[in-house]
């Protein structure tokens, strides 16, 4: 295989400059920043087949007595995208969206995620389709381990290893480890991360991604001369990532000045108290109905004077149809994929600056890699050295990712894909092909 050396594409202002993609098919909007960043590394045509691939894509029927004694069938899914670098890993999300072609794009951005921040994992996701808010808790309990045993051939700390993502957190990562390790016939921590404390998680784990988010905030405040004292900050989605990257940011002196969740938004130009909201949130579950603030509309959100958005929930939630209003400078991708390939182009003529989510959400993953570090050790670390350390490890990817972008005056979008693919790439030719 020839060598990937990066060349100055003059030509290549921004992904498939002309083309308008789907909107709603997050596989493809992947799948065109991946092929741009491609050109741009001249990536050998054979490397290029094959990090255009899945290597293993698993559907799985899962049965579940319900309550009520009926049985109901649900599907479930777990792609492994590439293991060049290291075992599989990624999250599990229960929701009613969940797709094949969601799956594949979500392993495909931990490929590229792991990648970024230099951290010895492969990509992988999984997810089943299902409605866990009209679940209850044993139904979920049911369906998590049935959904385990059905994948159990992956799964494993040296093969694949999952973590929480939409809709599922500590309590569900505790019974897949459980599951595994039944069928194992002994104790193995290290199958998944995302773990309560008291089994084998890791201290900061919680609050990782919100922290990193923070953290490159933080960096490309600085980098633009802008002070993060008063910085007017937008956060969409008010679940882990996006409360706690709030928190944290009215911490470092940014002003919070609209929050949202499902049931709608709320707007304080004077800044809201975030500590205040969570309480809020603790007590009523939803934001709808908290007094020290203006509801506004989920779509009124994003064209709000501000100086950071964070969109923190789901896919394509900033789209050819929005992305002309916001008024943000930098925009800091919490959630996974949230901006469209359609969108990024009126971005980056509008100039705003993009923290792309394979580098700004990368912290859930990099202290789910101390996770397992730490089981596989069987030794664990205070708070304060698991919080440096990703402090150390994400201000050196914004970095690199910075850098790549002034040598080859490219989007921040587009140099963190070429960092990641030239890094996963440099694995492929030194292993080699095995045929
Ligand atoms: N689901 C998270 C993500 O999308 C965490 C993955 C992990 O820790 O393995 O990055």
């Amino acid at each position: 295989m020839t060598s990937t050396s990066s060349k100055q594409p003059n030509a290549l202002i921004r992904p498939d400059k002309d083309t308008f993609l789907s909107e709603e098919n997050p596989f493809e909007a992947m799948m065109s920043r991946f092929d741009y960043a491609a050109r741009c590394l001249n990536l050998d045509p054979g490397l290029y087949k094959i990090l255009r691939n899945p290597e293993k894509q698993i559907i799985v029927s899962v049965p579940v007595p319900r309550d009520n004694g009926e049985i109901e069938v649900y599907t479930g899914y777990r792609v492994l995208y590439n293991t060049s670098r290291g075992p599989a890993k990624g999250g599990i999300r229960f929701d009613l969206n969940v797709s094949l072609d969601e799956v594949k794009a979500l392993a495909a951005w931990m490929t590229w995620k792991c990648a970024v921040v230099n951290i010895p994992f492969g990509g992988a996701k999984g997810g089943v389709i299902c409605d866990p808010g009209a679940m209850s808790p044993g139904e979920i309990e049911r369906l998590t381990r049935r959904y385990t045993s059905a994948i159990i051939e992956t799964l494993g700390p040296d093969s694949d290893v999952p973590a929480p993502d939409v809709n599922t957190n500590e309590r569900v990562m505790a019974w897949i480890m459980d599951t595994y390790s039944m069928h194992k016939r002994h104790t193995v921590t290290a199958v998944v991360t995302g773990k309560p404390v008291e089994m084998g998680g890791s201290l900061g784990r919680r609050e990782a991604t919100g922290r990193g988010c923070m953290i490159v905030t933080r960096e490309a405040l600085r980098k633009l001369g802008m002070p993060i004292q008063g910085a007017r900050v937008v956060v969409q989605g008010f679940g882990n990532v996006g409360s706690i990257a709030a928190l944290l940011l009215q911490e470092q002196g940014a002003r919070i000045v609209a929050v949202s969740d499902k049931s709608g938004a709320l707007h304080n130009p004077a800044g809201l108290d975030v500590p205040d909201l969570l309480k809020w949130v603790r007590e009523k579950k939803l934001l709808a109905g908290y007094p020290k603030a203006e509801a506004i509309t989920n779509d009124q959100l994003f064209g709000l004077p501000c100086d950071v958005l964070l969109p923190a929930a789901l896919e394509n939630v900033i789209t050819s149809k929005n992305a002309k209003d916001i008024q943000a400078k930098i925009i800091c991708e919490g959630a996974n994929g949230p901006t469209t390939a359609n969108a990024d182009k009126i971005l980056e003529e509008k100039g705003v600056f993009v923290i792309p989510d394979i580098l700004a959400n990368a912290g859930g993953v990099t202290v789910s890699y101390f996770e397992w570090v730490q089981d596989r050790g069987g030794y664990f670390w205070e708070e304060d050295v698991v919080n440096q350390r990703l402090e150390r490890i994400m201000v050196r990817s914004f970095e690199e990712v910075a850098t790549m972008s002034a040598k080859h005056s490219v989007s921040m979008r587009v140099a963190s894909y070429m960092l990641s693919i030239d890094r996963v790439a440099a694995v492929h030719r030194l292993r080699g092909l095995y045929a």
